[in-house]
């Protein structure tokens, strides 16, 4: 890492993380689910309510016209954040959710077949995998799963067992939300093309943590959530290659989303605004835009450096209490460690936990036929940001070391 960065500093951006929970300095471990937001996203939004809010595209009027540019400035800002070609391959959604959804109902309409192949992985989230099954259920298309071996890894030395070429499209997360395995993404979306399959990456836990460049990877599809990264709640994006999602139908009707209208058939725009139909978020997407900025000068890498020196001191410290296992792999790693401990269940001890300020999850993590096929009731998770500190951690540890004793 080159530039020397002020973390405490950048930690003091986050007015939410100066109070005290339960009569304790608040610990905020619960990132993976949505991440706290610093000041200059805040004023963004404040600032546009305030100044310039108004419906975008069609007026014709000083607010509005503010307002577009501030809309599709996010889209540009999104775009270049992402390694997109052009501002045109990037659609605001509510969310990652959203995003995968929006592919399964209008590409996988218009190209899955029945006895076409589905693939994703054994680790993916409910909403890398719920819109599959339900497009599988309306087609009769079949799903695959790449394995997850003991390891918590893909089993990627058995892939061409299951990327065959009757699979269609290969969805897969970069990095897991409860292993916090960071898959090879650019070597998936290699193999998935030889075989001619389309590629979507859920980047839910990916995109506001480390670098991530569409074309460098090669995918088709990206997805990811803005409250995952900084910005509000109620927006994301996903990424698809000019040329798909120009062959894609459009899914929502309505507003925006149409060229001409007459009582018995319409026209639509062009992509991204044929998948766009109403009016948007736009305060969410100026956030997302001030979020992309904040996260742009601090830099991915060096995020994604602090995030896995945080990991490491919680592994190495974790591994050493009695009757605590993690789970997923030791070394390479997203910012985040699910675990168990043998004295409680994860709901019991999350609540301990918050009893002391220390905000976890605890669950399956929408990930509930990932725990079922590892045996386990589900986990408690620590998850990580680059305004998290050390001292936090090892805070984290007394309470968790506290916790075996008063378990046992
Ligand atoms: N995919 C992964 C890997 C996630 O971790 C999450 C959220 O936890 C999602 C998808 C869903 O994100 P959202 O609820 O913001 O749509």
């Amino acid at each position: 890492m080159s530039k020397t960065i002020d973390w405490t500093a950048i930690r003091a951006d986050f007015p939410i993380l100066d109070q005290e929970v339960r009569g304790k300095p608040l610990i905020y471990f619960d990132n993976a689910a949505s991440s706290q937001k610093p000041r200059a996203v805040i004023d963004a939004v404040s600032r546009y309510y305030e100044r310039d809010n108004a419906n975008v595209h069609r007026g014709l009027h000083e607010l509005s016209s503010r307002a577009t540019d501030a809309y599709e400035g996010a889209r540009t800002k999104v775009a270049a954040y992402l390694g997109a070609a052009s501002a045109e391959e990037i659609v605001f959604t509510r969310g990652t959710t959203e995003g995968i959804n929006l592919v399964a109902q209008t590409w996988g309409a218009k190209f899955v077949r029945e006895g076409d192949v589905i693939l994703l992985t054994e680790m993916e989230h409910h909403s890398n995998l719920v819109p599959w099954q339900m497009l599988a259920e309306r087609t009769g298309a079949r799903l695959r799963f790449v394995p997850v071996t003991e390891d918590g890894t893909l089993a990627l030395e058995r892939l061409g067992e299951w990327l065959t070429p009757e699979v269609k499209i290969f969805a897969f997360t970069h990095i897991s939300n409860s292993l916090g395995t960071i898959n090879p993404v650019a070597d998936l979306c290699r193999a998935a093309r030889a075989v001619g399959a389309v590629t979507l990456i859920d980047a839910a836990q990916s995109a506001g943590h480390l670098p991530v460049d569409v074309r460098e990877i090669g995918c088709d599809f990206l997805v990811f959530s803005g409250h995952k990264m900084c910005a509000p709640t109620g927006i994301g994006a996903l990424y698809g290659r000019a040329e798909l999602l120009d062959a894609m139908p459009p899914w929502h009707g309505g507003g925006e989303m149409i060229v001409s209208v007459s009582y018995e058939r319409s026209t639509y725009k062009k992509a991204p605004y044929k998948f766009e139909a109403g009016t948007p978020n736009i305060g969410g997407a100026v956030g997302l835009g001030a979020a992309v900025d904040y996260l742009e000068a601090i830099g991915r890498a060096a995020i994604f450096e602090h995030d896995l020196a945080l990991t490491q001191h919680a592994l190495a410290g974790l591994s050493a209490l009695p009757g605590v296992h993690v789970q997923g792999p030791r070394d390479r790693r997203g910012g985040l460690v699910g675990f168990t401990m043998d004295a409680a269940h994860p709901h019991d001890l999350t609540t301990y936990a918050d009893q002391h300020g220390l905000a976890l999850r605890g669950g399956h993590h929408c990930n509930q036929p990932l725990m079922k096929k590892l045996r386990l009731p589900g986990t408690t998770r620590a998850s990580f940001y680059f305004y998290n500190t050390t001292a936090e951690v090892d805070r984290m540890l007394a309470i968790l070391a506290d916790a075996v004793r008063f378990f046992a």
